[in-house]
């Protein structure tokens, strides 16, 4: 049985959806499951990660990997991978997984696919689906001749169901002495209490039709009702009327959540690139031609100040809020 190591991002004591997602992806597809959690905490996801089928949990429990630092991260990774030869190594396409993967590549000779979407196990072989040119086209990347074979996958790509438990044994190890050039002194919070854009199951987007950003509180309200997280398009990142880590696109961040509301965004390429993988979306635009219509399962061409209020309102009676 192929053995493939999973990655565990971790926030407040919980596994991140994507990370769960990749533990029952190997153990649906019948793989040797091997969880990786780092930092002091990392003990209290043993069990979590077992009922996502894990066999055994490897642990570096070490309170100087509570914050990422890719260096000590590198190197309790380096240790794991040493110790337990994996076929392939799956990690979310987050900001750590993307900068930790490319590193663990080329320290240990193994080939790296990121941004996948889709993966088929095919004995010793992994096959990763991923989109290009801003969601155009897809192509199907495969491995030859690399060590391990490491796959960073997108979140939202699943849906999550019961898998069959694994053991879930516990292996601690100890992390190596390393001769540190970046220290994290400090980690400022952002303000939004909100689930991360990335792993939201409903994302409502505000663009340059909503025309100043005392206006973000309409999707804010519709927000509160539906427990969504709110995106924004980047022109309005570019105003300045929302902060960078809201945006949505090529060089925002990519979504996949089961409902994306666009509201007074036109629907350009770059947008499009950072959402179109979402299962349902809906437009709100008072321009009927708007690009974003194309993508949309299901549109309503009108003023979002007419709009928005009205669906809010109707949530909150819907749903008894
Ligand atoms: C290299 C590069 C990277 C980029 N990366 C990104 C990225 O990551 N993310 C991103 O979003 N963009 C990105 N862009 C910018 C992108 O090309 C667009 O400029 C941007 O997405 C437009 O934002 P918008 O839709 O909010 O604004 P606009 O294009 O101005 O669209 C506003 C929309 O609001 C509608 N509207 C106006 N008033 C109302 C109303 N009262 N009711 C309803 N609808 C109304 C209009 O009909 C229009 O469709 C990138 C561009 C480049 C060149």
């Amino acid at each position: 049985m192929p053995t493939t190591l999973v990655f565990v991002e971790h926030q407040d004591g919980q596994i991140k959806r994507s990370s769960q997602e990749l533990l029952q992806i190997a153990t649906q597809n019948n793989q040797k499951t091997l969880a990786v959690a780092f930092g002091s905490h990392a003990k209290s996801l043993a069990s979590a990660c077992a009922q996502n089928g894990a066999q055994e949990v490897h642990l570096v429990c070490d309170s100087k990997l509570d914050h990422y630092n890719s260096e000590l991260y590198l190197a309790a990774m380096s240790v794991i991978v040493e110790k337990t030869s994996p076929q392939f190594i799956l990690a979310s396409s987050s900001s750590v997984g993307r900068d930790l993967f490319p590193r663990l590549a080329a320290k240990t000779g193994a080939g790296i696919v990121s941004d996948a979407i889709a993966l088929t196990f095919e004995g010793s072989n992994l096959k990763a689906k991923k989109p290009l040119y801003a969601g155009k086209c897809f192509a199907t990347a495969e491995f030859k001749n690399c060590s391990s074979q490491i796959v960073l996958m997108r979140a939202n790509q699943i849906p999550l169901t019961t898998v069959a438990a694994g053991a879930g044994q516990l292996v601690e190890h100890s992390l190596p002495a390393t001769d540190l050039k970046t220290i994290v002194q400090e980690i400022v919070k952002g303000s939004s209490k909100k689930m991360d854009l990335t792993e939201a199951n409903i994302v409502i987007s505000g663009g340059r039709g909503l025309k100043e950003a005392s206006n973000f509180k309409l999707l804010h309200d519709l927000a509160d009702v539906l427990g969504a997280t709110v995106g924004a398009s980047r022109a309005v990142v570019d105003a300045g009327w929302v902060s960078h880590d809201m945006q949505v696109g090529q060089t925002g961040k990519t979504v996949a959540p089961t409902l994306y509301i666009a509201v007074g965004v036109s629907g350009a390429i770059q947008h499009l690139a950072g959402m179109s993988g979402s299962k349902v979306i809906v437009a709100i635009n008072n321009d009927a031609n708007a690009p974003i219509f194309q993508k949309a399962t299901y549109g309503i061409v009108g003023d979002l100040f007419e709009v928005l209020p009205k669906l809010t309102e109707e949530f909150r009676k819907v749903l008894g809020k």
